[in-house]
């Protein structure tokens, strides 16, 4: 039982130097959050040890009364965050949800409608080398080119077109809100079930900041490490019973044998903070420090260097950056912002003539800078920091100086520090 240090120096080092790089970069990788340390604590428990196959109170192990307590806790309080009737709280990833979930609610080869992946939508909403596009017939609706909004009117015509099975509403990259009534009324028309993936922002909903879908979805679906702030894992959620039986078992035995319990407890205690009126001013700050990143980089300075914002603003926790008129691709851009000591990532644009590896434009999100402590002002300065980066000719070292100390007003973990 040596200390991680005494048995492994070089895993331990690794993790060092990963929480240095968390500590004085500014993460803005908008799928990115910093989970509690209490969360971790419950994530590196002893929970880890244990096997804990079925569902609460109906194990296929024994000695699981404490597990238990810990999954019924976490299943009450996601529940009530979201007024959701039915919860699994095992799923190991986002993924590993949304794959129970669409078999639960589907079989291979019928018609599944959703987002584009190259528009906005996720690898499991349809791609090509995705489970889901590999079992199932994709169709997939767009954003509009002039205005970047879904087109509400193809997933009409589409849904009436194809029947599909399921109706996708959810996305990875795209700065608006989705209208769920809209979506309900075109499945209702057409006889689909519609299934919402919230991965991106749970943590909004639970903030009451954003509409929330599971009043008005069949199954709903989310991670709970983006916006929401708690492990890396899944969740699956219902507005009522109706489906519980198929989730269930979807999830365990039909994807996942044992869940991680460890990381259970840890969603349970990230349910608890997300309910706490702490929570919700961090999302408040989240959004806030959206638009404004989208006021700065729609600034005629920024327009003259070519760079623009998709939608021309946003309403969550992110920001599509279009650089088709820059004379960077998406990949120098990330380059050069890592460069400065700011994370994002390259993310296509609709119709983005440049290869997915390059692409031509940047998404960027505000999560992890707020549960950092990041207020309007520390935004407005993030915010000129990546105007002045974007630019034809900037200085790195002036950059720099602007970041570290924009990092050391808000220390990260400092717990954590030797
Ligand atoms: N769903 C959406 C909308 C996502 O954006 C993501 C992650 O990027 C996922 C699902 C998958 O989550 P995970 O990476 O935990 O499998």
């Amino acid at each position: 039982n040596a200390p991680l240090h005494e048995l492994d120096p070089a895993i331990a080092a690794a993790l060092d130097a990963e929480l240095e790089r968390q500590q004085s970069t500014l993460e803005m990788i908008a799928s990115e959050n910093f989970a509690p340390v209490a969360v971790m604590e419950a994530q590196g428990s002893v929970a880890t040890n244990k096997y804990a196959e079925g569902y609460p109170g109906r194990r296929y192990y024994g000695g699981c009364e404490h597990v238990d307590v810990a999954e019924q806790i976490a299943i009450d309080r996601v529940k009530e965050l979201f007024g959701a009737e039915y919860a699994n709280v095992q799923p190991h990833s986002g993924a590993s949800a949304n794959q129970a979930a669409l078999f639960a609610i589907a079989q291979p080869g019928d018609t599944i409608l959703g987002l584009d992946l190259a528009h906005g939508g996720h690898l499991t909403h349809g791609m090509r080398l995705n489970f889901s596009g590999k079992q199932f017939n994709v169709v997939a609706y767009h954003v509009e080119t002039d205005t970047g909004l879904v087109d509400m009117a193809e997933v009409e015509r589409l849904a009436k077109e194809h029947r599909p099975k399921v109706i996708i509403a959810g996305w990875s990259a795209y700065p608006r809100q989705l209208d769920f009534a809209a979506f309900r009324r075109i499945a209702d028309e057409v006889g689909a079930y519609l299934w919402v993936d919230m991965a991106h922002f749970a943590g909004l909903v639970a903030a009451g900041l954003h509409p929330n879908p599971v009043p008005h979805a069949d199954v709903v679906t989310s991670t709970t490490h983006k916006t929401l702030g708690g492990p890396r894992g899944g969740i699956i959620l219902a507005r009522s019973k109706e489906f519980a039986k198929k989730l269930n078992s979807s999830v365990f035995p039909g994807f996942q044998g044992g869940p991680l319990e460890h990381v259970i407890a840890a969603k349970a205690v990230s349910f608890k903070v997300a309910a706490s009126q702490e929570f919700k001013e961090r999302q408040r700050r989240t959004i806030e420090g959206a638009r404004i990143l989208a006021g700065r980089l729609t600034a005629p300075d920024a327009r003259e260097a070519g760079v623009n914002v998709l939608s021309g603003g946003t309403d969550v926790h992110l920001i599509l950056v279009d650089l088709r008129a820059s004379e960077l691709d998406g990949q120098q851009a990330e380059d050069r912002l890592h460069e400065v000591g700011i994370t994002v990532n390259r993310n296509a644009v609709p119709d983005d003539p440049r290869p997915p590896m390059v692409t031509s434009g940047l998404r960027i999100g505000t999560p992890a800078l707020a549960t950092r402590g990041f207020t309007a002002e520390d935004f407005t300065e993030v915010a000129d920091v990546i105007a002045e980066t974007l630019k034809p000719s900037y200085d790195v070292d002036a950059l720099k100086a602007r970041v570290k100390a924009l990092a050391e007003k808000h220390p990260l973990y400092p717990v954590l520090n030797k």
